[in-house]
């Protein structure tokens, strides 16, 4: 368990049972649990290939449930004279059957969404069921966007249009006078306040969105001459996501809270203080402000909120605001597992090495006595040592003056030292600078079934770091350190960056694979931004994915979404598969005509390229 961190990331979804599985507890501490393992086999017999990725609904809900109890404990304690109402970010994860989810788990909450574009707000405009909740209009819009969203208020929606840019006021007031609608709006402001880390950029006076002070000022002007002064109900803030730090978290909403009572002030008829998105997710279990983690939890951030909130309000007598929070990556991350197995694996070549022959070349003896004397006390040195003569060896044989067989003979050698070094600083305690690479170096690279550009483009593009470990087995000691590579012919398509106590390790324990035998790892918290940001590179498409609910029974497969197949993605570049076998097809006449080809291997080719083109576009192994 220590191993992986998962008590510290898992809490209280995941943990290892005594079958040495990892166990899913979908519904948090309020029981009811599934073995991952055989959850996995149980897909498998039912014709879903891995990899697989496994929404959770119950983890969905329960994530759902611990916001707004957590905003609700934070309004009692602090005697809140006013609401919270969250919205999900439609932006983190569309998928129909989650946003449908979302929505059905959030009614008792009026939990609303929120849209970053023109096609969110369609899904969220059409799927948004709940009476009351709001539904925010974020991101660049146009006329049609800002006409769409008012004309929803008369089938009942609560559109709060979020002005972002200057120039979305005049198009806001021109439309209200037009459709003779009065909106809610709201600003975005450009806090001063700075998120920290990769998504830092999103506050400050140079970031993408949002309206500086004196803009916002320039709005309410605009808005009171159009008598929209009324409309302006909602401040608006997003620092960041996967804020790490509580303070950044303290410091905007000081910022915000002010900004706000100065807009009740100014006249305007404030209502709503949206706090944006930013909660982060633990992903090392560290709990630290390590960017992979973060240093507080869901009731310090809703206690923070509140308590500035009602202060703020109280010293400056204005009636608190509801307060609205766009949380996506706490939201979702959780409910889903990516489930893949491993292909094969690569490891450092280890054979007993062989003393040096009458004449060889002097370097083989120079390696051969690096090697037989390695010790505690000295390999620091032989390390230094076996390099510099495996480079000699290699400088020689370039020269033409040190035959292949010797060559290969001092790599051996040159391997052998290495994994004698390894074994004696994996009992140190401290590893000198220079051999932290070692590990590296001599790491199994096991391949998995898998793109990280399809599955996991954070790890690539921003080095984001999910927790990775296999989901059986975990009562055995795992006897290798690897890394994963995926299925691109991209040497980017790896993973060799994983969750360390507030630090990044470059390999991950594994257990020996055994050929013929099944070995699954899972990426866990992988639920938020993920799925739309997979791109297809090397045309490997979506996964396969189903919906798991639990019942008194066990679990019911709610949903099973069938990943794309060949024939799809290659539509996705404008082939058309029949063209393809067409094209096929023709080859084989003229092969046949040629005599090139038999009738029956040519009928089994076109069956074989029929056949996959319906097929998935991963590895069907095991
Ligand atoms: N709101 C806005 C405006 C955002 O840009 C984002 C994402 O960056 C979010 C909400 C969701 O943030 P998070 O997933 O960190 O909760």
């Amino acid at each position: 368990e220590a191993l992986y961190r998962i008590e510290g990331w898992g809490q209280p979804y995941f943990s290892i049972n005594a079958a040495g599985h990892v166990t899913v507890s979908p519904k948090g501490d309020r029981g009811g649990s599934l073995d991952l393992y055989e959850l996995v086999n149980a897909l498998k017999l039912r014709n879903l290939g891995l990899p697989l990725l496994i929404r959770f609904s119950d983890i969905l809900e329960n994530r759902i449930e611990i916001l707004n109890a957590c905003f609700a404990k934070a309004i009692a304690r602090y005697n809140y004279p006013g609401d919270y109402c969250g919205v999900f970010p439609v932006k983190c994860n569309q998928q129909r059957h989650l946003i449908e989810d979302l929505v059905r788990f959030g009614k008792p909450h009026q939990f609303g969404l929120e849209a970053g574009s023109k096609p969110e707000l369609m899904i969220a405009l059409a799927l948004l069921d709940t009476p009351g909740a709001p539904l925010i209009c974020n991101g660049y819009k146009d006329r049609e966007y800002i006409e769409t969203a008012m004309l929803a208020q008369k089938i009942g929606q609560m559109p709060i249009i979020v002005l972002e840019q200057i120039e979305e006021v005049d198009l806001v007031i021109e439309v209200s006078e037009q459709l003779g609608i009065k909106p809610i709006l709201g600003v975005r402001a450009k806090l001063s306040t700075r998120g920290m880390g990769r998504w830092g950029t999103s506050s400050g006076d140079r970031a993408k969105f949002g309206l500086t002070i004196p803009e916002i000022i320039n709005a309410a002007d605009k808005l009171r001459d159009a008598d929209l002064l009324d409309s302006f109900q909602l401040l608006h803030f997003h620092v960041g996501s996967q804020i790490s730090a509580i303070n950044v978290i303290k410091d905007a909403i000081q910022e915000a809270s002010q900004i706000y009572v100065e807009l009740a002030l100014l006249g305007a008829n404030m209502k709503y203080l949206d706090v944006g998105g930013g909660l982060g997710v633990d992903y090392d279990g560290s709990q630290t402000n390590f960017y992979a983690s973060k240093n507080y939890n869901m009731q310090n951030y809703a206690n923070d909120i509140v308590a500035e909130l009602k202060d703020t309000c109280a010293e400056r007598n204005i009636p608190v605001p509801t307060l609205i929070s766009e949380s996506g990556r706490a939201v979702a991350s959780h409910q889903s597992v990516l489930i893949f197995d491993v292909l094969s694996t690569s490891e450092v070549p280890f054979e007993a090495p062989e003393a040096p022959r009458e004449g060889e070349s002097q370097v083989i003896s120079y390696l051969w006595e690096t090697y037989q004397l390695i010790s505690e006390e000295n390999y620091q040195e032989a390390y230094h040592d076996a390099a510099q003569f495996k480079e000699e060896a290699i400088s020689r044989f370039n020269l033409g003056i040190l035959p292949l067989r010797e060559r290969a003979k001092a790599e051996r050698l040159y391997w052998a030292c290495c994994h004698k070094i390894l074994s004696i600083t994996r009992q140190q305690e401290y590893v000198p600078d220079d051999l932290e690479d070692l590990e590296e170096i001599m790491a199994s690279i096991y391949y998995a079934n898998l793109s990280v550009f399809q599955s996991a483009p954070d790890c690539w593009a921003i080095d984001q770091l999910f927790p990775i470990m296999p989901i059986h087995r975990l009562d055995e000691e795992p006897t290798h350190r690897g890394i994963l590579a995926d299925l691109t012919c991209d040497s980017d398509g790896k993973i060799d960056r994983f969750i360390d106590l507030r630090d990044v390790k470059s390999v991950l324990e594994l257990h020996a694979f055994k050929t013929g035998e099944p070995y699954y790892l899972g990426m866990f918290l992988n639920g938020a931004y993920q799925e739309i940001m997979g791109n297809l590179h090397n045309l490997f498409g979506d996964t396969n994915a189903v919906h798991i609910q639990l019942t008194p029974k066990g679990y019911q497969i709610e949903h099973v979404v069938k990943g794309d197949t060949m024939s799809e993605v290659v539509s996705y570049v404008q082939y058309d598969s029949e063209d393809l076998v067409e094209k096929i097809r023709q080859r084989c006449e003229l092969a046949l005509e040629d005599k090139q080809i038999t009738l029956s291997e040519s009928q089994k080719l076109l069956q074989t390229y029929e056949q996959s083109l319906s097929r998935y576009t991963y590895l069907l192994k095991s």
